[in-house]
C-alpha cells in the first residue's frame, strides 16, 4: 500500500460555494499539494430535492476561480447509490447491521415516549435481534447499523485532538432507507473508502457525524482515515457568520474585485498561521502549511483586513500579471462590463503602462476600475466636484501657460520631457509645482488624484492630452 495522501472536498450542491467552503478546499487542497499527495472533488447531490446543477456549476466555477484543482472527474455520490446499497446488504449478511420495519408514526411515537421519560429521542433497537423470519410480509425495511452499546467511540483528530463520544449515545441509525437509498452518513464512508480517501479535512460542524461515521468504518473492517475538523468561520463580532459578515459565495468576492491569490492567502490565515508571516504566495502556503498546526478556536472574519492584503498583493504583483488578471475579470466587476466594451488594444497598451501608478491606490480590482477611468474617458471630460474646484480663474491661467509649455515639446513625449517642460515653466512663472500640477491633473483626469500627473501625461499621450488642457482652458 502506498503512503500517498488523498484527500477531497465534498461539498453539497445546494447552493453556491461560500466562503467557509473554500478555506475547506483550500485547506485540503493545501494538504494535498503540501505531501505531494492529491485532491478528489466528490459532488455530494443524494439529497434529489435540495441538490441543483446550477450549485454544481456554481462550485466548479469557484474552484476553477480560486485555482484550486482537483485530481480527476468529480464524482457524483448519487451515481454511486447501487454500490451504497451493496454495502449496506453486506453489513446485513456479516451480521453488523439489521433490517428494522416500523412505520413513521410508530418511530414517532417511540421519540415521544423516549422523551415522555427524559430521555433522548434514540431508536430503541426492537429490531436488532430478531430473526428475519418475523420480518412482516411485503415490507422492505430500513437497514440499521448496529452500533455498540457500550464502551466509548473516539475520534483521533487532527485539530480537535481525542474526542470521545458515549456509545450509549449512539443509536441504531439507518444506513439505508426503505425506499432503496442510502443515508448521507453511510454514503459518506462508502465514497472516502471507495476513493482512497487517507485524509478528511471537513468543518467541525461534521465532527459528530465523524463518531458515527466510525462505526459503520468499524464494522466493514475499513481503517479510519485521518480525520480534521476545522473550526467554523464566524464574523467579525464573533457571531456566526451571516451575509452581512461576507457569507457569501466565492463569485461575490471576485465581484468585488479580490485576487484569487490573496483571498486564498486570507483564508488561510483564518485559523492557521505560520509566525508572523502575513503575506504568503501559494507556493510559500503550500510548503509551509500543515493540517495539524490548524488551531481549533473559530476564526474571525474581516473584510478591512482581507482588503487591505489584497492591497498589498496587488502591488507585489508583476504589472502584465496584473493587467492579465484585471481584463480577465473585467466582465465579473462593478463597471467592468462598460470598460471591458471599450477596452481596445490602444487603450490595453495605456493601461499597462498606466499600471504601475494605478496598482500603487488600489486595494482591489473594484478600485482599479475607477482609477483607470480616467483613460476610457470622453472629451470633454466630466469634472468630479473636487477636480472642478481646483480649476478656478488663476489656476486655468496657470493651465495656459502649462499647455504652451508642453506644446512646445519638439523631441519625444515622454514621463520625463513633459516633467522638464513643466518644471521650467513653474520655475520661470514663479509657481510652485504643486499649483501647476493639480490643475494638470484636474483638467487630465476629471479628479484631484491619480497616478503621477507626468505618467499620466505620457499614457495619454501628447494629442489627447493637448486636447484635455485645451478643454479647460478655452
Ligand atoms: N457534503 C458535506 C457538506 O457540504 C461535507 C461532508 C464531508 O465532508 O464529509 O457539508
Amino acid at each position: 500500500m502506498s503512503d500517498k495522501v488523498v484527500t477531497r472536498f465534498a461539498p453539497s450542491p445546494t447552493g453556491y460555494l461560500h466562503i467557509g467552503g473554500a478555506r475547506t478546499a483550500l485547506f485540503n487542497w493545501l494538504y494535498a499539494k503540501h505531501t505531494g499527495g492529491t485532491m478528489l472533488l466528490r459532488i455530494e447531490d443524494t439529497d434529489r430535492e435540495r441538490s441543483t446543477e446550477a450549485a454544481t456549476a456554481a462550485i466548479l466555477d469557484g474552484l476553477t476561480w480560486l485555482g484550486l484543482s482537483w485530481d480527476g472527474e468529480a464524482v457524483s455520490q448519487f451515481a454511486r447509490a447501487p454500490r451504497h446499497r451493496e454495502v449496506a446488504e453486506e453489513l446485513v449478511r456479516l451480521g453488523k447491521a439489521y433490517y428494522s420495519y416500523e412505520t413513521p408514526a410508530e418511530l414517532e411515537a417511540m421519540r415521544e415516549a423516549a422523551r415522555a421519560k427524559g430521555l433522548p429521542p434514540r431508536y430503541n433497537g426492537q429490531w436488532r435481534d430478531r430473526h428475519p423470519s418475523e420480518a412482516p410480509p411485503g415490507v422492505k425495511g430500513a437497514i440499521r447499523i448496529k452500533a455498540p452499546t457500550e464502551g466509548e467511540t473516539i475520534v483521533h483528530d487532527r485539530v480537535q485532538g481525542e474526542v470521545r463520544f458515549p456509545n450509549k449515545d449512539l443509536d441504531d441509525f439507518i444506513i439505508l432507507r426503505s425506499d432503496g437509498n442510502p443515508t448521507y452518513m453511510h454514503a459518506v464512508i462508502v465514497d472516502d473508502h471507495d476513493m482512497g480517501v487517507t485524509h478528511i479535512i471537513r468543518g467541525d460542524d461534521h465532527l459528530t457525524n465523524a463518531a458515527r461515521q466510525t462505526v459503520i468504518y468499524n464494522a466493514m473492517g475499513w481503517a479510519v482515515p485521518s480525520m480534521s475538523h476545522i473550526p467554523l468561520i464566524h464574523g467579525a463580532d464573533g457571531a456566526k457568520l451571516s451575509k452581512r459578515h461576507g457569507a457569501l459565495g466565492v463569485e461575490a468576492y471576485r465581484a468585488m474585485g479580490y485576487l484569487p491569490e490573496a483571498l486564498l492567502n486570507y483564508l488561510a490565515r483564518l485559523g492557521w498561521s505560520h509566525g508572523d508571516d502575513e503575506v504568503m504566495s501559494i507556493k510559500d502556503m503550500i510548503s509551509w502549511f500543515d493540517i495539524g498546526d490548524v488551531n481549533k478556536g473559530a476564526a474571525r472574519f474581516d473584510f478591512a483586513k482581507l482588503e487591505a492584503l489584497n492591497g498589498v498583493h496587488m502591488r507585489q504583483m508583476d504589472d502584465k500579471a496584473l493587467f492579465d488578471i484585471f481584463v480577465a475579470t473585467l466582465p465579473y466587476l462593478e463597471g467592468g462590463p462598460a470598460l471591458a466594451a471599450r477596452l481596445d488594444d490602444k487603450r490595453k497598451a495605456q493601461l499597462l503602462a498606466a499600471m504601475p501608478g494605478l496598482k500603487e491606490r488600489a486595494k482591489t480590482l473594484v478600485e482599479l476600475v475607477d482609477g483607470a477611468a480616467f483613460l476610457f474617458a470622453e472629451r470633454p471630460l466630466q469634472l468630479d466636484e473636487k477636480a472642478a474646484g481646483l480649476l478656478g480663474s488663476d489656476a486655468r491661467a496657470i493651465l495656459g501657460g502649462a499647455h504652451a509649455a508642453l506644446a512646445a515639446i519638439s523631441g519625444e513625449w515622454s514621463a520625463a520631457t513633459a516633467e522638464a517642460a513643466i518644471r521650467d515653466f513653474a520655475q520661470a512663472g514663479g509657481h510652485k509645482l504643486g499649483a501647476v500640477a493639480q490643475p494638470l491633473r484636474a483638467a487630465l483626469t476629471g479628479r484631484s488624484t491619480s497616478p503621477g500627473v507626468f505618467d499620466v501625461l505620457a499614457v495619454l499621450g501628447r494629442a489627447e492630452s493637448l486636447a484635455r488642457i485645451g478643454d479647460q482652458i478655452d
